[in-house]
């Protein structure tokens, strides 16, 4: 049994106007069994989805059945207003009208909460990211207040003071994580926070041209020793590949994210995978 704990059903890897525009008046359902289909095929038994505005995860997990596969959505994920994420999110612009928006979620069926708190990484420059991250005390009531209306929580956080924030707080998981460091990974550890370090949506970049390469391979080799460190302490570390972001297609890079992680991991990355796995799928 193959999981993918992070994929993105709206988006299809290489255009994501496109692909959003394929489903603006509705999900394509055809499309999205087709996916389905191919993740089933594969042997993937378990996608969560990062979310979207559009009930596209939320059309795929009313399928997934047909394929025997368990699906997970958010619904839309939340975005603080004028930070990254509006593109695919529904946005907030204060606490109390997020606390609605997690009430509503509720009532329309999301099985967690997606929270995007940080920005994303400057492919072309190596330790910077598109900007800070929320503050840690937002950070902390915003998984508070989710967790208290019963909801696990999935973070999309880049930077290790972000992340450190949110493992501190209790996130369930925390997606990227880009740039981390042993408090951070220690703070993950500490709180059984699981990493989806998402390796494919930055190892998928190398050769490709679009960006920095020495820049995409030191991303990518700080990755994948953050993972390592992170292993070696006994923390959680589940696949998810980004499927649908740039590069990393839907089925292929989330069969691409397990042999990054085995790059990784050696011999430690069944064993570690399946824990993380486990966390993931007792969780959401
Ligand atoms: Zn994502």
């Amino acid at each position: 049994m193959r999981a993918d704990c992070h994929i993105h059903m709206v988006l299809n890897g290489a255009d994501w106007r496109g692909a959003i525009g394929r489903h603006r008046n509705g999900p394509d359902r055809e499309w999205i069994r087709g996916r389905l289909r191919e993740y089933a095929a594969a042997g993937f038994a378990y996608l969560r989805d990062g979310g979207d505005k559009w009930g596209v995860g939320a059309a795929a997990r009313e399928m997934a059945g047909e394929w025997g596969i368990t699906y997970r959505t958010p619904l839309a994920p939340l975005v603080c207003a004028g930070h990254y994420g509006g593109f695919i999110g529904e946005k907030y612009s204060d606490l109390r009208e997020y606390a609605a928006l997690v009430k509503q979620r509720r009532e329309q069926g999301a099985d967690f909460i997606k929270l995007m708190i940080s920005g994303i990484m400057d492919f072309d420059r190596f330790g910077v990211l598109s900007e800070e991250g929320l503050p840690p005390e937002m950070i902390r009531e915003l998984i508070h207040i989710a967790h208290a209306e019963g909801f696990a929580v999935m973070c999309h956080a880049n930077g290790a003071r972000t992340v450190q924030a949110a493992a501190e707080a209790g996130a369930d998981s925390v997606e990227h994580g880009a740039y981390l460091d042993g408090d951070a990974l220690g703070a993950m550890k500490e709180s059984g926070t699981v990493w989806c370090p998402t390796l494919s949506a930055i190892g998928n970049l190398r050769g490709t041209g679009r960006f920095d390469e020495k820049a995409v391979s030191q991303i990518y080799e700080s990755a994948a020793e953050n993972v390592r460190r992170f292993a070696q302490i006994g923390g959680l570390i589940a696949p998810g590949s980004d499927a649908g972001a740039w590069a990393v297609p839907h089925v292929r890079g989330s069969a691409d994210e397990y042999t990054h992680l085995a790059d990784a991991l050696g011999d430690v990355c069944l064993p570690a995978l399946a824990a993380g796995t486990a966390a993931v799928r007792s969780s959401f």
